[in-house]
């Protein structure tokens, strides 16, 4: 009874661990460690007892909704690829992760190298894929160099390469390593950067699944997509959706952090609600100061605040209240953080990052920038906010891509649910007192 009060063991209760199943258990570049817990037995059973239209009902049925952000589902994609007609296909894992905060990906590429390479080479038989890549950040070398070792211990095992596992299935897939630019996290960016060409995002359609890498069908999945797939043929389509609410099944993992007393890497069922994150398996927040809001979705996310914290973690919810899942990222704010300053933090690193493509993409966001750089020092003016909110709906709607069209995220969500610290700026104060040059609340 002692174990279970434990810090660690609080931190683990509430979770789920199915992207992250055996965690702690298991050596992540042992191959033998992760047969033995049933590694690979998916594959196998897909190979020998499935068909390709099989699998997809089996996601399907799932409600698997893709993990890198938009929510996309699955088996739609999965489908598209499949009946697309074309000699080849291709097959890529987005590992691309550059959010501020965020490092579900590189946790999951360094921890469950061959979870992931089991989910691609799954998804690569059931759209007819014979060629993947992995694309991975430069910036995660220790996931580079499990993914490799893990690529290579596959092809000794026959398990990636000609006739996998004794099947008329063959498949191989390399690494492509990212140079860091944070837009190539979006599809078509990736894609071109692949292909060696600058990493900015194409007009959609054509969409990948149509013609993506080489201009063939080409399936792309996230990294933590690819992880649930194993399980969910392993355990079948209903365990994954008993788990969620209606529409979002399963687990979504995050990168727990800021002003928390237990952060880390967490695996929680949808519907999980804010407050049980923050003050459950977070076990609240840190120094007894005061629970503020929080981050979600990183760059592309929204702040919601403490007295929201009911709201549950889960694609139309989060919607619903003008925020986002995004890819996982969950920052903790307390009493000290500053509102604005927060809203400033995430558009400078958009800002930063646009490929600049977009007119309002790359200028709205400048200028919105340039007038939160007023209000943080006290020169801004009441008639700025309305400014700030126009340009942020037009970036929006102005951009084609995932980046353009979330980088006002931050802005709009924090004018929204702390409008009056944008205005307590205005008149010279700045209520956490982050602010230089601004008065205190006392
Ligand atoms: Fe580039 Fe921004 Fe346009 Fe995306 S929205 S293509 S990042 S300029």
């Amino acid at each position: 009874a002692n174990e279970e009060k434990t810090p660690i063991a609080e931190f683990l209760k509430g979770q789920v661990n199915i992207a992250t199943e055996f965690r702690g258990l298991i050596k992540p570049s042992d191959f033998d460690e992760y047969k033995s817990k049933e590694g690979f037995s998916a594959l196998k059973k897909c190979l020998k007892e499935l068909s390709p239209d099989q699998i997809i009902d089996e996601i399907e049925k799932s409600g698997l909704k893709g993990r890198g952000g938009a929510g996309f589902p699955s088996a739609i994609k999965w489908r598209l690829v499949q009946k697309a007609q074309a000699d080849k296909k291709f097959i890529i894992c987005n590992g691309d992760e550059g959010d501020p905060g965020a490092f579900m990906d590189r946790m999951l590429l360094e921890s469950y190298p061959f979870r992931v390479i089991e989910g691609i080479i799954i998804g690569a038989y059931a759209v007819g894929a014979t060629e993947g890549r992995l694309y991975i950040r430069a910036e995660y070398p220790l996931a580079v160099e499990r993914i490799r070792e893990g690529i290579k211990i596959c092809r000794e095992q026959g398990i990636l390469g000609e006739n996998i596992l004794g099947s008329d299935f063959s498949f191989d897939m390399e690494i492509f390593e990212g140079a860091g630019a944070f837009v190539c996290g979006e599809e078509t960016a990736l894609i071109a950067s692949i292909e060696g060409k600058r990493g900015i995002p194409q007009l959609r359609p054509p969409y990948p699944a149509e013609k993506g890498l080489w201009n063939q069908p080409t399936l792309i999945n996230n990294t933590e997509t690819f992880s649930l797939v194993p399980w969910i043929l392993r355990n079948g389509s209903n365990k994954f959706s008993e788990i969620g609410t209606d529409k979002s099944k399963g687990t979504k993992v995050f990168a727990l952090a800021g002003k928390i007393n237990r952060g880390g890497l967490i695996e929680v069922p949808m519907g999980i609600s804010i407050r049980q994150i923050v003050e459950e398996i977070g076990g609240g927040i840190a120094g007894g100061k005061k629970f503020k809001a929080v981050q979600i979705g990183g760059p592309s996310g929204g702040c919601i605040p403490a007295s929201m914290a009911d709201t549950t973690i889960d694609f139309d919810s989060l919607k619903e209240i003008g925020a986002m899942m995004g890819s996982g990222g969950l920052i903790v704010l307390d009493e000290s953080d500053c509102m604005v300053d927060i809203a400033h933090y995430f558009l400078s690193f958009t800002q930063d990052e646009s490929c600049g493509r977009c007119t309002f993409c790359r200028i709205g966001t400048r200028r919105m920038l340039e007038i939160l750089e007023k209000i943080k020092t006290g020169k801004g003016k009441l008639e700025d906010l309305d400014l700030l909110e126009k340009l942020a709906i037009n970036t929006k709607k102005g951009s084609i891509c995932g980046l353009g069209q979330t980088a006002p995220n931050p802005v709009l969500s924090t004018l929204k649910y702390f409008r009056h610290e944008y205005e307590a700026h205005i008149n010279g104060i700045c209520p956490s007192g982050k602010c230089e040059r601004l008065i205190k609340y006392e």
